[in-house]
């Protein structure tokens, strides 16, 4: 195992984070337009992690990554990144080459090996190597996955507004569904062998985590309800992409709260560094992360 590439034991679940970018040194008003450097500063767990944040500069990490679940017989793929040679109106996500997919053979998968691929939400950081350019052709890059897609979500990301701000519903969701891949769920869909999609809208309106109940253990999937570990100290701070962000900020409490009482695992999509761990209680409405080593 790499930096790019970690992987958890929990329960009868092996997770793998395949990490597509970090990077640091970012000014988190870029993610956060309404944060002050105290924000970062004035949290001192921050630094258990190194690199998470740089509490001098101000500044903070983020990640594009996708986790790998295998559970009972299946390899599920949760949010496969921005993917490469995408043509995409952000300059930093613009025809990527990234051997993300390198990571993914490494890791000892294959493309014909995923059986599930969940979307937290269509954002086009989370399902661009869904597709792939084949002799100048966008063509599904998991021939024998089920792609599971949100209906309100897919409506949204159809939407004319929304193809205009991304490019990602052309050739990265259009081609999986003309080959019969896609498969259209409920926000709270039981996946059967303890998993299940939650409802967690906000960041956009059909957004959902998965859930993964293996013994007595429970983890989370989180995507984009949060996108950093400072946000468990300030749920209140939007982040430039929550479409809908009074009721993002409810979500993230609401989740925090809820993963308190259960003890439940936390796997944020972007969280830099060491992304999975559990919240604890750390003051009214405000919480830590406390991150959980990966298995050496
Ligand atoms: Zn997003
Ligand atoms: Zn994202």
């Amino acid at each position: 195992m790499s930096e790019e590439t970690l992987r958890w034991t929990i329960g009868a679940v092996r997770m793998t984070a395949l990490v597509e970018a970090e990077t640091s040194g970012i000014p988190p008003q870029f993610f956060f337009p309404d944060i002050t450097p105290d924000d970062i500063r004035g949290v001192g767990w921050l630094g258990d992690d190194p690199g998470v944040a740089d509490a001098d500069n101000a500044t903070m990490a983020m990640r594009v990554q996708a986790f790998v679940l295998e559970v009972g017989g299946r390899t599920v793929l949760v949010d496969p990144c921005v993917g490469n040679g995408k043509r995409r109106n952000l300059p930093f996500w613009n025809d990527l080459s990234t051997p993300w997919l390198e990571r993914f053979h490494a890791a000892g998968f294959t493309e014909d090996g995923i059986d599930l691929v969940v979307h937290t939400h269509l954002h086009e950081d989370h399902l661009g190597w869904d597709t792939r350019l084949v002799d100048g052709e966008w063509v599904p890059t998991f021939p024998g996955a089920r792609h599971l897609y949100v209906a309100a979500e897919l409506d949204w990301a159809a939407a004319p507004e929304q193809q205009a701000r991304e490019g990602s519903y052309l050739d990265s969701i259009e081609p999986v569904l003309r080959a019969g891949l896609a498969d259209i769920v409920a926000p709270d869909a039981d996946l059967g062998g303890g998993l299940r999609l939650r409802s967690t809208p906000g960041h956009t309106p059909g957004h959902v985590s998965l859930e993964v109940t293996t013994g007595a253990e429970r983890f989370v999937v989180s995507g984009d309800l949060m996108h950093h570990q400072l946000q468990a100290a300030n749920p209140s701070l939007a982040e430039v992409g929550d479409t809908d962000a009074p009721r993002a900020r409810e979500t993230r409490r609401a989740f925090m709260d809820d993963c308190c009482g259960t003890g439940a695992l936390v796997a944020g999509t972007h969280f830099p560094v060491a992304p999975v761990g559990r919240f604890e209680v750390d003051g009214p409405a405000a919480w830590r992360f406390r991150s959980v080593a990966a298995d050496a």
